[in-house]
């Protein structure tokens, strides 16, 4: 099963019997000929023969027909599909319960009953096994198996013992059908646990501790994905390096707390600069961020990354009655990229001009550029 994709109760148990059940449906047709041949019972009851044998080869073979077109039906109408579904398992086992009866109620015929009861009792076996995840059907299709040959034997006083034995039985596969359905029960709510464990551990992996921004791993994968993305389309991608200035002043001016604070009030500013789904913003390491934007050419990453300047420079933290304000620099490289060109060189090409921000007085974005003539995006505001 993907990741993500919540469990669908009813739908999974559904297809749990479904597949559970295929293999039952070759067995009827089979016994029904094993019975039928046992001392030649078909020659002396050919009117039994007719009817059940044609009831079950039919029945059998419309679960079968189902059972082929069940994921088309299931489109077309599921709660009709699974009525169906229920409606004929139930019906096999209720016209092999009625015919069990008429053969336990007939004069003689010894070794056919007790082929007949050993099926029967093989086949609600199995049908407690395959049907555990719905306990109704699995307690129907018992109680419909057993419940009119012991009626019939207890009416007409006939093998008491065996009807005896046989109700033994039928509570002792009622009980069991209580008892397993509530294990597959528990057994998936353990599985949906588990699930839901595993996303929000996979989510939690992702996120950076303190800022609850995309760590430095994830935008690695990103990255690369963005990055091939981009190569296929053609399209341009912009990556940002944003780093907050004289930070360590923050630290050593108000405390290690108050840079915590810091950090997590610019993450809340990068969230609200860079809203669109596609845009991906992780901390790098300490007060360093990135910012990968798909689709993006280098005139709209200035404008964004000058909008994030001039927020940062007009918010300031409140810290223990004090006001804290900074400023950040921002270096930009925009690549349009080539396939077998290096990923890693626009991290270098951003850095490059991170650098050249800070070099020329800090507070400011820069756009990577090869000449010597930097291509600086802003001025200080
Ligand atoms: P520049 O303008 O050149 O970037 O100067 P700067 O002071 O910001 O840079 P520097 O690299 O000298 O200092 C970065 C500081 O950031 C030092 C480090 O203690 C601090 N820092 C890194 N991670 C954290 C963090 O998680 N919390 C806090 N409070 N401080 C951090
Ligand atoms: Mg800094
Ligand atoms: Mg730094």
């Amino acid at each position: 099963m993907k990741t993500g994709e919540p469990i669908n109760f009813s739908g999974r148990i559904i297809t749990d019997i479904r597949k559970r059940s295929y293999n039952g449906i070759g067995f009827y047709p089979l016994l029904v000929f094993v019975t039928l041949y046992t001392d030649d019972f078909y020659r002396r009851h050919m009117d039994i023969v007719i009817h059940f044998g044609t009831m079950i080869a039919g029945i059998c073979l419309f679960r079968l027909a189902h059972l082929a077109v069940f994921r088309w039906a299931k489109e077309f109408d599921e709660r009709l599909n699974t009525y169906v579904f229920f409606t004929s398992v139930g019906l096999t086992s209720l016209i092999w319960g009625v015919w069990y009866a008429i053969v336990m109620g007939l004069q003689g015929e010894h070794n056919t009953k007790l082929i007949m009861a050993i099926c029967t009792i093989g086949l609600c076996a199995g049908g407690s096994v395959a049907f555990v995840p719905s306990m109704h059907l699995a307690i129907f299709f018992n109680l419909s198996m057993l419940v009119p040959a012991i009626v019939r034997m207890l009416i007409h006083k006939a093998n008491l013992p065996m009807a005896a034995l046989t109700l033994i039985f039928c509570v002792y596969l009622t009980l069991l059908a209580y008892r397993s359905n509530r294990e597959y029960r528990q057994a998936l709510d353990n599985e949906q646990e588990l699930l839901k464990k595993s996303e929000a551990l996979v989510r939690l992996s992702r996120l950076d501790g303190l800022t609850s921004l995309f760590n430095r791993r994830y935008f690695n994968e990103r990255f690369e994905q963005e990055w091939k993305q981009a190569t296929r389309l053609g399209s341009p991608l912009t990556l940002m390096i944003a780093d907050i200035d004289h930070f360590k002043r923050i630290n050593d001016r108000y405390g290690h707390q108050a840079g915590d604070e810091y950090l997590k009030l610019t993450a809340d500013i990068f969230r609200e600069v860079f809203k669109r789904g596609t845009d991906l913003v992780a901390r790098y390491g300490g007060e360093e961020f990135v910012i990968l934007l798909p689709n993006t050419d280098t005139d709209t990453a200035i404008r964004m990354a000058e909008t994030l300047r001039q927020r940062m420079a007009d918010i300031c933290l409140v810290h223990q009655k004090r006001r804290i304000t900074a400023t950040i620099s921002i270096g930009i490289a925009t690549t349009t990229p080539l396939p077998h060109a290096a990923a890693d060189r626009l991290i270098a090409k951003a850095d490059n001009a991170l650098y050249k921000a800070k070099h020329k007085g800090r507070n400011r974005a820069v756009v990577f550029s090869s000449s010597p003539a930097i291509a600086e995006s802003d001025r200080p505001g």
